[in-house]
């Protein structure tokens, strides 16, 4: 579903995606490790076309997301085809990044209704659906500012769903919250991970929850995966030795 293809991406100088080549299945679910300023940030940039490649190229439900295919060449993409690909991703930030003047439900509304074309209806009642998977049922009239961190994060978590993503990439999603908040963002991501078929891309330093919901883990460091496999395999017995530093560290 989603395809790195020898993706370099420098910022001046400093390559921080050096030929990086990844892919995930559908339906997977991918935790990106690695120490800080590894690059792993600059990954889930990359998919949601914050930022552009230096060289390689991207694809997404196999259709380029850096490139358009004409007749056999490949061309930068245009702003109306990345629009289309980009349909398919869904993204939660380390700060929820919610509309701080629309109230729960219309935060969740809001996209379904302007780009996908949804009734007022259909999206209220799709986002009454997600506001009971993210255990918020009771929140929906209120604004962001009367909600904890944690129940700001699930807002955010239900309004990335709501426009029905491929794919849901998950930036560092409880990074910025009490400690005592955490535990209830990560259940309802969990629940999200074993009850439906979306493909997750997550950047964490919770290794526990990684441990949990991956199929998958990447371990990243100056720009390249060193190491990948499954949960048991990465935690337990890791291969490399930079591996073995890192979890040693955080653990
Ligand atoms: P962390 O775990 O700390 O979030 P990370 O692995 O996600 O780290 P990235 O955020 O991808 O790392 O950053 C990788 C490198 O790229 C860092 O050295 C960072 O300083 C640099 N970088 C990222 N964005 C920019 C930018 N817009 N301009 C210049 N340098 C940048």
């Amino acid at each position: 579903l989603i395809r790195f293809d020898k993706v370099t991406k420098r910022f001046g100088g400093n390559t921080v995606l050096d030929s990086l080549d990844f892919t995930v299945s559908s339906g997977k679910h991918v935790t990106l490790i690695g120490p800080s300023g590894s690059g792993k940030t600059t990954i889930l940039r990359l998919l949601m076309t914050l930022i552009k490649p230096d060289e390689g190229t991207i694809k997404v439900g196999g259709e380029y997301l850096t490139h358009e295919d004409r007749g056999g060449s490949l061309v930068p993409a245009g702003e109306k085809h990345v629009r289309e690909v980009r349909k398919h991703i869904g993204m939660v930030f380390q700060q929820f990044n919610l509309f701080p003047n629309m109230k729960v439900m219309r935060n969740i509304t809001e996209a379904p209704m302007h780009v996908l074309g949804l009734s007022r209806d259909e999206a209220e009642e799709r986002a009454r659906e997600l506001l009971d998977l993210v255990d918020l049922t009771e929140h929906a009239d209120k604004y962001p500012t009367q909600l904890s961190g944690g129940q700001q994060q699930r807002v955010a978590i239900a309004r990335a769903l709501a426009m029905r993503p491929q794919v849901l990439l998950l930036d560092e999603v409880t990074s910025a919250l009490d400690p005592e908040l955490v535990a209830g963002v990560l259940d309802v991501l969990r629940d999200i991970a074993h009850s439906t078929d979306i493909t997750m891309l997550c950047v964490t330093h919770e290794m526990n929850f990684a441990r949990d919901i991956s199929d998958d883990v990447l371990m990243f460091d100056a720009g390249r995966v060193i190491e990948s496999g499954s949960p048991e395999k990465i935690f337990s017995e890791p291969d490399h030795e930079r591996t073995r530093q890192f979890l040693s560290a955080v653990l």
